[in-house]
């Protein structure tokens, strides 16, 4: 809110996991925490005001009386699994485009593009990539359709030739809750009314859109919130955050 000059767009220029996901892991290893994949998450044991077991794809999980629960899932996954918990009905999609063409030098890591289909252009050492938010109208778009148009934008900002390149289109369909009023109301607190079941996610109220950043910001909110409680032993990452 206070313009541009207070922004400082940070971009993973080699990726998500190389930024984010690698460095957690190891500060969670580092601490014993043993991290577990593969497993869903069925269905919950609810007792008299404390969740008791995790039923997971492979075998259930006992919640001890010094555990507790952080349950970051998707809204749609998280509602179902305990229902009546208030969460955002309404999505929007992202459209992802990859271009395998090492960019000219001088491209610019980041373009906003006014006007056009394309919005961000990210110039990676290895390729061009474009993200279209709000893009529910592409959704029924032939994929191969869109990757001209989007090259077509690309080539001409860049002065490339407008041959299609091999391309990769990616159409995210429940890629971000969508920013209204009446999703936003519809935003929980992470606090259950179990004592030792707390959300995270991004759709959980954060004052935030659905960002990165706000799923962030909900994990300390659920972390200080079992804190609050005195619900703060040991911590078992079961690969469902
Ligand atoms: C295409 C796309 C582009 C985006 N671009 C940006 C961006 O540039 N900047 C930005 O800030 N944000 C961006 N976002 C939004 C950002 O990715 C989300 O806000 C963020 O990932 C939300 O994190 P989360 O932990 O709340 O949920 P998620 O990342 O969705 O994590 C939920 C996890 O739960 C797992 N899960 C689901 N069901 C089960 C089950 N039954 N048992 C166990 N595990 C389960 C899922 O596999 C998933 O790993 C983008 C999103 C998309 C889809």
């Amino acid at each position: 809110g206070a313009g541009g000059r207070a922004c400082r767009p940070l971009i993973a220029v080699e990726g998500l996991s190389t930024a984010f996901v690698d460095p957690a892991l190891r500060y969670l290893e580092s601490r014993g925490a043993e991290i577990r994949y593969g497993r869903r998450l069925r269905a919950l044991t609810l007792g008299q005001g404390r969740i008791e077991r995790l039923d997971f794809t492979d075998e259930p999980t006992v919640v001890g009386p010094d555990d507790a629960v952080v349950l970051a899932l998707p809204p749609w996954v998280a509602t179902d699994l305990l229902p009546g918990t208030p969460a955002p009905q309404e999505f929007r999609s992202i459209v992802n485009a990859h271009f395998a063409v090492r960019p000219p030098e001088g491209a610019p890591l980041i373009l906003g593009v006014v006007g056009g289909l394309t919005e961000w252009l990210f110039a990676y050492p290895d390729r061009f990539s474009v993200t279209i938010s709000g893009a529910d109208h592409l959704l029924d778009e032939g994929r191969e359709d869109l990757a001209r148009r989007i090259w077509v934008e690309i080539a001409e900002l860049n002065g490339l030739a407008r041959e299609l390149p091999s391309w990769q289109i990616v159409k995210e369909k429940r890629a971000t809750f969508a920013a209204t009023p009446a999703e936003a109301a519809r935003r929980p607190g992470v606090a259950t009314r179990y004592r030792n079941l707390v959300l995270a996610g991004d759709w959980t109220e954060t004052g935030l859109p659905s960002t990165i950043e706000g799923a962030i910001r909900s994990g300390t909110n659920a972390a200080q919130a079992l804190f609050r409680t005195g619900m703060c032993g040991r911590a078992q990452a079961q690969g469902v955050a």
